[in-house]
């Protein structure tokens, strides 16, 4: 049995298609901890935004809407959730239109200061609650919890990445092939890392873990072992008198 809280942050960051969300998911169920999906707050506030028919890149425009969403986030690991007021857009903010709007609204410096103000809240309120949270995004590490107790960037080639996504795309009933994933994986890489607002890069103390010949299972076992080794878990334990 995995026995253990989490203590404190872990911070899951990289590109798309390197197998972060699943990590990030499944070692937070190892570790008893909450997980929170970063991205889906960005797509939720890109879905927010077409429904509106704005353009994604309007800053101005897009802003009243960005601080307008009742976004709430479900952060258990078995079953993340993502609502706006009570409708569930799990599913729609995984869609195309998102997709391809996405990285603008993210690079408006005013939606990532509202969005890193309320990850900053979920994560205390988390720790707090639950010991510890795994939270996974492009900017965790460097900007939302620098103070993280664990920070990891996952890299993998841009096939390895194309393919994973395209997987993922037809397991949700998505149609794309691999190369329009590719494409669309490279072009949002391109756009994240070279925003001037919280660019997408690994900070400088962040455990770099290339995933292309990695299964899930090996990736969380290096994980597993790296949490351990800086006694990251063992709450839990102490606390059962174990
Ligand atoms: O992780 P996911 O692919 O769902 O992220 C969608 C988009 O949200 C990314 O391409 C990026 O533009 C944005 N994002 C971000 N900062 C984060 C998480 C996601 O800018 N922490």
């Amino acid at each position: 049995m995995e026995a253990g809280d989490l203590r404190g942050v872990v911070a899951l960051d990289g590109p798309s298609g390197t197998g972060k969300s699943t990590v990030a998911r499944r070692l937070a169920s190892r570790l008893g901890a909450s997980y929170l999906d970063t991205g889906a707050m960005y797509r939720a506030v890109t879905l927010a935004t077409l429904r509106a028919g704005v353009a994604p890149d309007d800053e101005a425009a897009v802003l009243p809407i960005a601080e307008a969403v009742d976004l709430r986030m479900g952060t258990d690991p078995e079953r993340p959730t993502v609502h706006l007021g009570d409708e569930d857009i799990a599913a729609e903010i995984r869609g195309r239109a998102v997709t391809l709007a996405v990285s603008a609204v993210s690079a408006i410096p005013g939606v990532r200061e509202l969005l890193k103000a309320g990850q900053r809240e979920i994560i205390a309120r988390e720790c707090a609650r639950a010991g510890g949270i795994v939270v996974e995004g492009r900017d965790i590490g460097t900007v939302v919890a620098p103070d993280a107790a664990l920070k990891v960037f996952l890299t993998a080639s841009s096939d390895a990445r194309a393919q994973r996504r395209a997987r993922q795309d037809a397991a949700e009933g998505r149609v794309s092939t691999v190369d329009d994933t590719r494409q669309d994986v490279d072009r949002r890489d391109r756009l994240d890392s070279s925003r001037a607002a919280a660019p997408l890069r690994a900070a400088e103390d962040a455990v770099r873990l290339d995933t292309t010949d990695l299964d899930l299972p090996a990736v969380l076992d290096r994980l597993l072992a790296i949490v351990d080794e800086r006694g990251l878990r063992g709450v839990a334990a102490e606390r059962a008198g174990w």
